[in-house]
């Protein structure tokens, strides 16, 4: 009833974006307005990351999140879509054509999709609950192992989860074919609005340096050696299962690749801050392939206990089919992530500003 003086804030437009259109994005522009100080003074930075590290693991669900209704998307499109025959003879001889989804490229894009859809999944959960561990858990010990996962692994669900949401976004508009990038499906719209999730909140690349710079050394490197150890113990008490080889095999590389990417940049990132740099996003990929895998050892040895308890839900087996192909086509991709990480910043960084 009684407006007292203006605090002069105003929205200076809306900005025109290529996706997320459900969320109004706008210019404020401050004319010497008022500000109430939040907390303690000189301790912004920190306060706001209390609301950063929430809005980082926000944003990996969303890449993932994303990815999955596009591979829902691509997945129904793929059974419906008639195109060409099966190499291997038709599966479809009463009609004009076979469904795409008899070809094994459009089957490469929908597996790749599922199983980093899945075990990304599962790795969001099992970070939460490291938050949930740090802050309910009556053992300080248990607290403390919390606290170090979900500071370790915040920039890796944001940054790896979101960079491979985007490629299952545009996999499933690739399987769309032309239909993809017309308007008449729902593909184009999940790859504009996934596309932000690699920029807000913190790019990737400064996720990426984030985990490199301050995540690995924080306290000595105890997070990292703990989920060393973790993996390590996983792997010896499991190793002998045979239903679980190739998990136990696939993850016990993985993890090796890992530390010794870990150990590179110890020795030649101190050195020269530019090899941390040229190095970051790699490692970032390496250790996200490598958290996968866990996480897929982990859904096999529930899935391998359940049918071994005689459960014939179809669930279980589709599970391990999905987390074998992890294994077998997607976690090599560690190999070249190790390879360029180890190589340092040198022709990265030779060329002067002008030569580009
Ligand atoms: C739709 C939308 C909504 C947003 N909402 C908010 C909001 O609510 N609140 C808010 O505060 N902000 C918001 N932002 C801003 C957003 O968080 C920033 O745009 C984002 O963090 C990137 O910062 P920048 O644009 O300044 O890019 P820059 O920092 O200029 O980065 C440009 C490029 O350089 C790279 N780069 C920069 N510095 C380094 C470095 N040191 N090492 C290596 N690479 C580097 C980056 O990775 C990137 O590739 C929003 C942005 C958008 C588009």
């Amino acid at each position: 009833g009684k407006p007292g003086a203006r605090n002069p804030v105003f929205c200076d437009g809306l900005e025109e974006k290529m996706g997320i259109h459900g969320n109004a994005t706008c210019v404020i522009r401050h004319e010497e307005s008022t500000g109430w100080l939040v907390g303690e003074e000189n301790r912004g930075l920190a306060l706001m990351f209390v609301m950063m590290n929430e809005a980082r693991i926000g944003v990996g669900l969303q890449g993932i999140a994303q990815a999955e209704a596009a591979y829902q998307a691509a997945a129904a499109f793929a059974k419906e879509r008639l195109q060409g025959r099966s190499l291997t003879g038709p599966k479809n001889p009463d009609g004009p054509a076979d469904p795409i989804i008899v070809h094994p490229d459009v089957r490469r894009m929908l597996m790749d999709s599922r199983a980093v859809i899945e075990a990304g999944r599962a790795f969001l959960f099992w970070t939460a609950l490291q938050g949930d561990l740090a802050h309910a858990s009556p053992d300080e010990a248990v607290r403390q192992k919390g606290n170090d996962y979900m500071a370790l692994m915040t920039p890796v669900v944001k940054g790896f989860l979101t960079d491979k949401g985007l490629k299952v976004c545009s996999d499933a508009l690739q399987i769309h074919g032309g239909s993809g990038f017309t308007e008449h499906f729902p593909a184009s719209q999940y790859m504009r609005d996934v596309r932000i999730a690699l920029i807000y909140e913190g790019t990737n690349g400064v996720q990426a340096l984030d985990l490199v710079g301050r995540k690995l050394a924080a306290n000595g490197g105890r997070a990292v050696m703990g989920f060393f150890a973790e993996l390590d113990a996983f792997v010896a008490a499991n190793q002998d299962d045979p239903a679980l080889k190739p998990f136990t095999e696939g993850l016990a590389d993985a993890k090796a690749k890992l530390q010794e990417g870990t150990m590179w940049l110890m020795q030649n990132g101190l050195m020269n801050p530019d090899n941390a740099g040229a190095a970051s996003t790699d490692y970032m990929h390496l250790f996200g392939l490598t958290a996968l895998a866990y996480m897929w050892a982990l859904i096999a040895k529930t899935c391998q206990a359940k049918i071994a308890a005689g459960d014939t839900d179809p669930f279980y087996a589709t599970k391990l089919t999905i987390g074998r192909y992890y294994m077998q086509r997607v976690l090599p991709d560690t190999t070249g992530h190790l390879a360029k990480l180890t190589s340092g910043s040198e022709l990265m960084m030779a060329l002067p500003a002008e030569a580009f």
